[in-house]
């Protein structure tokens, strides 16, 4: 399905920064700083916002920029059951910082929908494609301490079916394109092609909407910048899961490219799929050149056809000052319109 008329449709990865009022800004997990039905009405407006943050820049597919939830992961969690947000374990998340976290104790499901509504708010304020992006089975599982299933690929499996159930309703809602975030995909490389893939496809199967998979180095936190100076001058972990995603069924993956040391040749193993290019880097404040994205997004054209370039960011800019990330949605757009115009000629 073609729902962009225009070449390189740009887009955000995920987030987008809070506004003061509604959240501490530059932090993760940041709490709330309203309650109940203001809560409600605030989430709203910072919605709108974000959309028109995004309008303004110029982007072509707008996301919800993730201001009702709390985090990308623990948000979505939260409205399941079967997870008890009182015990509280330390775990290891991606191989790499200590985090606390909430218990699996009983099957997972899911009582109601969780975003539904929040999708249908934001496609009423726009005509425009939009995407929206749930976590992917396997960072869930990696986000929480699992004392039922006692199985990382059960449990994964479980939260599969039930974001199966949540997609097919955000579809139903209008949503054109459904995200799954899987930084976990960078770093358990033997189980993301043991079951991490299928468990991917399990959560898109029967969708008509285009999907995507969104697997990047992570936010611009000290512990994935400290972790990204161990990875060496080659950042070949795309690599491992790259040509089975080639074969799967998802039609879209977002990648993380401008400034980091993935080899833009590994784009090759994914040839055939619409790509999401990170030209814009989320882990340092200064602001691309339109020419610098440009020069990112060229340097691509060898692997991935114009017809199916998607230029966007990194990752989420939630961890930002607003000027930066405003500032960063502008640089995105001006740079895809110098490709568009050499492309034209
Ligand atoms: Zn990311």
């Amino acid at each position: 399905m073609t729902i962009m008329k225009t070449l390189l449709p740009t887009s955000i990865a995920g987030s987008l920064p809070k506004p003061v009022w509604l959240a501490q800004p530059e932090t993760l997990w940041s709490p709330w700083k309203l309650q109940d039905d203001e809560l409600i009405e605030g989430k709203q407006d910072a919605l709108r916002l974000s959309l028109l943050a995004q309008q303004q820049a110029g982007i072509d597919i707008i996301s919800d920029g993730e201001q009702t939830r709390q985090h990308f992961v623990t948000t979505f969690i939260e409205h399941l059951s079967g997870v008890d947000f009182t015990q509280r374990k330390t775990v290891k998340i991606r191989n790499r910082y200590d985090a606390s976290v909430p218990v699996v104790v009983d099957a997972v499901t899911r009582p109601q929908s969780v975003f539904v509504d929040d999708a249908k708010y934001l496609r009423q304020q726009t005509q425009q494609p939009i995407k929206w992006a749930l976590p992917g089975p396997m960072t869930m599982i990696d986000t929480l301490y699992d004392s039922h299933y006692k199985s990382r690929e059960k449990l994964a499996w479980e939260f599969a079916k039930i974001l199966n159930q949540e997609a097919r309703e955000l579809e139903a809602a209008g949503v054109d394109i459904i995200q799954f975030d899987e930084p976990a995909f960078n770093v358990f490389f033997d189980e993301v092609n043991d079951w991490g893939i299928a468990a991917l496809e399990k959560a898109v199967e029967g969708l008509k909407c285009e999907t995507a998979v969104h697997i990047c180095y992570g936010y611009g936190i000290k512990a994935n910048t400290d972790w990204k100076k161990s990875l060496g001058a080659e950042w070949r972990q795309y690599e491992e899961v790259f040509p089975k995603l080639q074969r799967s069924a998802i039609d879209m993956i977002s990648l993380e490219c401008h400034n980091s040391r993935v080899p833009m040749d590994l784009i090759e193993l994914i040839r055939g799929k619409k790509v999401m290019v990170g030209a814009i880097d989320v882990a340092n404040h200064a602001i691309e050149t339109p020419e610098e994205v440009a020069s990112t997004l060229r340097n691509v054209f060898k692997f991935v056809d114009p017809d199916k370039l998607y230029p966007s960011t990194n990752c989420g800019m939630a961890p930002l000052p607003r000027r930066v990330a405003e500032a960063k949605l502008q640089a995105l757009s001006a740079g895809a319109a110098i490709l568009r115009n050499e492309l034209s000629k």
